[in-house]
């Protein structure tokens, strides 16, 4: 039995991932021009994201974490956001670069950004691995635009389980319906 057995189709492959995350970070560090930039990687899902993220940017890089409450074990949006973990250190005139895992309804990253701007940062920008691109609300660095189907892997779980795939993919119906 082994977790790959869960999975229907996979969406992004590995060598896919890290191909696009190189690009990712070349176009930030020349973006910011050797300013120092603060990754604030959003918990769980962003975790591994924002590992490889900070290795492909060449700039001075600090990495913080907040975790906000999320879809826990069902698939459905609670329609609201509740910060579970703050930042470590203050944001106050350093440039930020939120990392996300994934944009779906966009509520939460919404939510995330008008509580960053009002501690008063240098600059807040987001970069997302994955778009669905339901709302009108875009990254100012997307991964990938994905067709609106619930991905586990590389970051992303169901029922906390899933996160160490090294691809993003589609679960087999049957996880989740608990056949
Ligand atoms: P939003 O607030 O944009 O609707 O949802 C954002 C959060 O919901 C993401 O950070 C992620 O934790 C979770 N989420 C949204 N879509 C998916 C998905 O397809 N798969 C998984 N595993 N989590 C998702």
């Amino acid at each position: 039995m082994s977790i790959h057995d869960d999975i229907e189709r996979v969406l992004i492959d590995t060598p896919t991932l890290h191909q696009r995350i190189a690009t990712l970070g070349a176009q930030i560090t020349s973006d910011y021009h050797g300013e120092p930039v603060t990754l604030v990687g959003v918990l769980k899902g962003a975790v591994l994201f924002v590992a490889d993220l900070a290795r492909a940017i060449d700039a001075p890089v600090a990495l913080d974490f907040m975790a906000v409450s999320s879809y826990g074990n069902t698939m459905q949006s609670q329609g609201r956001v509740r910060i579970l973990k703050d930042l470590d250190d203050p944001i106050a005139g350093k440039h930020v670069l939120v990392v996300e895992d994934i944009i779906d309804t966009g509520l939460t990253l919404n939510n995330l950004l008008q509580l960053l701007r009002q501690r008063q940062p240098a600059s807040v920008r987001v970069c997302a691995l994955l778009d669905k691109a339901k709302t009108q609300m875009r990254a100012d660095y997307t991964g990938f635009t994905i067709e609106d189907a619930f991905v586990v892997g590389y970051g992303l779980d169901y029922a906390q389980q899933y996160r160490n795939l090294p691809y993003i993919g589609v679960l087999k119906p049957h996880v989740y319906h608990g056949a």
